[in-house]
């Protein structure tokens, strides 16, 4: 599967569309979820063209996959979530529901989450 350059996420990177950005740097932007499923929902995506994680994993240079994992806690950081906690969701293909096939990063806090899955 080729990437789709015309991903929404694609359009956001490009500054196409907007967004409530939260976070940028060399490796990754991020931003507030459009439908949030918590008190803080933040999207980190990277500065690439990678479809989701077994793509970036196999095909990333190795400082995007560090520089991308320290942003998510930068990210984490600044949203004050560092010591209440939050959880970090990625979905990969179908079973997962992946809705945009641009590598993504959920993180999700703000309240206790409960179990794992609903
Ligand atoms: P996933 O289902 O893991 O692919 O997650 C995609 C996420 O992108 C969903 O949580 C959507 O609410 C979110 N989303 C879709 N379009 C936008 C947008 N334009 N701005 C911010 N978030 C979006």
């Amino acid at each position: 599967m080729a990437y789709d350059k015309n991903n929404i996420f694609a359009q956001i990177l490009r500054g196409e569309i907007p967004c409530r950005k939260v976070y940028e740097d060399a490796f990754a932007f991020a931003f507030e979820d459009i439908a949030p499923a918590a008190p803080k929902h933040v999207l980190v995506v990277p500065k690439g063209e990678y479809i989701s994680l077994h793509d970036f994993a196999a095909h990333a240079p190795g400082a995007m996959v560090k520089g991308f994992f320290d942003s998510i806690t930068r990210v984490a950081a600044k949203l004050g979530l560092e010591e209440s906690g939050y959880r970090i969701v990625s979905n990969h293909g179908p079973d997962a529901a992946q809705s945009v096939p641009h590598f993504h990063v959920h993180i999700l806090g703000g309240r206790s989450l409960g179990g794992l899955l609903p």
